[in-house]
């Protein structure tokens, strides 16, 4: 097999330091897409080295939230895999035995400054505004001395060897070359005081050992990238297609979005969290269409896809490495794009759990009549109960003066309530065919505007100013309530 025939083979490497964030669904969705249309592996690696930082909960939800999107992979810690383990933490022999490679070959060397030497160094470059970068003191010890001072039990990280002369090239598929000179190259440190190793190292054995051929991920190891062109180097490695993507901007297009200001969008309905995007009422469809979108596009026209519509349309070259702002209001319009377009059975049981929510018990035969007269109507599912949780309560309580209506009096109103009674009653059901005439002959005999006749009827029987249609909803409720509410609100005005 040559070069460019290679088996496509791609990884979703998280850390499971936080939770699911649009930039790591999507890294993992253009991952996935990939190989999707290409055929190949997707590997998912989970990359848990960083004790400090680790958060237990993060790899379930990281998880969760891939299959929430529709994504899977075909390897992983889950899975199993000819490569494995996939979970770093279980990989530390592995690092530790490239990183002698690395010494032995003298492309890597021992370190021992402490942490005070290394603060000072820092200080001083800061000082004569000199850019950050270790001096080199340890470079030249011999190996066999630091072994020595190893074995009498001097703290120690590994870093390694950058050559200080001459430039280093790489060349990412969106960007096109990179060229750096290597003074401006640190030794960076690739295994710790803790013999744990840090991605630079752990990325690029696994990267190799799990054959990799395409590296899609955040643009945020770009400034690293020339480094790991050098580590596959000195290994004598192939090296992968490198494909950084873009950056996320705040929806205002200025800047990164911070910490604090990703965790004060919830106050507005938004997130940056995929679980969360889930319990406000986004379907996931409208998420991946979303989140695709962000970085890549098929034509200047066509935005509406679902998962194998852009499996099918997908390709790395229509990648876009300029940066993107978060566009909620777009994500918005999705949702209501991709509502309409599910099946009723399908909405009815995806709304359930917001009824729930909302604390209604929703059954789910109700919720199938009703779901084709607000699907036009919702932009999110969360809205569902907000429009529709009047059909699971037993009594409505609609206020006065919502019953009320503009230009009318409450006697005028309580005589609408009357005479509507009588008419409802007199049929033999209630539906989108019966009722509707009889009421507009009734607007006309009272001469008022229909508004106000049905705006009497509606507020009575469903307790709320706007509703869905409201004789579908009155055959939903059934003759019997709807004649009770009514009843009910003759009384209210009456009493006013
Ligand atoms: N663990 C790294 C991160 O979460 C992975 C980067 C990569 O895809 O190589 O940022």
């Amino acid at each position: 097999m040559s070069e460019n025939q290679k088996e496509v083979r791609v990884r979703f490497a998280p850390s499971p330091t936080g939770r699911l964030h649009l930039g790591g669904g999507r890294t993992a969705l253009y991952n996935y897409l990939l190989v999707k249309k290409m055929g190949g592996k997707f590997i998912l690696r989970i990359e848990d080295t960083d004790q400090k930082r680790y958060v237990e909960t993060a790899e379930q939800e990281i998880i969760d939230g891939l299959h929430w999107l529709g994504i899977d992979w075909d390897e992983g810690p889950d899975k199993g895999g000819p490569y494995g383990p996939y979970r770093q933490s279980q990989r530390k022999e592995i690092y530790q035995r490239y990183a002698e490679q690395l010494i032995d070959q003298g492309d890597a060397f021992y370190c021992f400054c402490s942490t005070d030497r290394l603060s000072e160094m820092k200080r001083l470059q800061q000082q004569r505004k000199e850019f950050p970068h270790y001096d080199g003191l340890c470079r030249d010890i011999p190996v066999e001395e630091a072994r020595k001072r190893i074995a009498a039990g001097e703290s120690y990280v590994i870093r390694f060897k950058t050559p200080k002369e001459g430039t280093t090239t790489v060349r990412d598929l969106l960007r096109g070359e990179i060229t750096v000179e290597n003074k401006t190259i640190d030794d960076y440190i690739i295994v710790k005081s803790d013999g744990w190793a840090l991605y630079h190292l752990a990325a690029m054995v696994d990267d190799h050992l799990m054959k990799i051929s395409h590296v899609i991920r955040g643009s945020e190891w770009i400034p690293t990238l020339p480094l790991h062109h050098l580590i596959l180097k000195a290994f004598g490695w192939d090296e992968p297609v490198w494909i950084h993507l873009s950056v996320f901007l705040k929806p205002s297009g200025k800047g990164k979005m911070s910490k604090r200001e990703s965790a004060d969008l919830i106050k507005d309905g938004y997130s940056i969290f995929l679980t969360d995007l889930k319990d406000l009422g986004y379907v996931d469809e409208a998420v991946t269409n979303w989140i695709a979108l962000m970085g890549w596009s098929y034509d200047d026209r066509t935005e509406i896809f679902n998962m194998s519509q852009l499996i099918d349309a997908f390709s790395l070259e229509h990648l876009n490495p300029s940066p993107a702002a978060i566009n909620f209001t777009k994500l918005d319009y999705f949702n209501g794009v991709h509502i309409r377009m599910l099946e009723i059975d399908d909405l009815a049981q995806r709304i359930q759990p917001y009824f729930e929510a909302d604390g209604y018990t929703a059954d789910l035969d109700t919720l199938k009549k009703i779901t084709p007269i607000i699907q036009e109507r919702i932009a999110g599912l969360d809205e569902a109960p907000k429009i529709a949780g009047f059909f699971f309560e037993k009594e409505v309580h609609p206020k006065l003066e919502d019953l009320v209506q503009k230009g009318l009096d409450a006697a005028q109103c309580a005589d609408i309530a009357t005479k509507s009674y009588q008419i409802l009653s007199a049929l033999p059901v209630i539906d989108k065919d019966h009722g509707e005439p009889e009421m507009r002959a009734l607007v006309e005999e009272l001469a008022l505007k229909p508004a106000q006749v049905f705006g009497v009827l509606r507020v009575a029987v469903t307790g709320q100013k706007i509703s869905p249609p409201l004789f579908e909803s009155m055959e939903i409720i059934g003759q019997d309530v709807v004649l009770e509410r009514i009843k009910n609100a003759e009384k209210m005005l009456k009493a006013a």
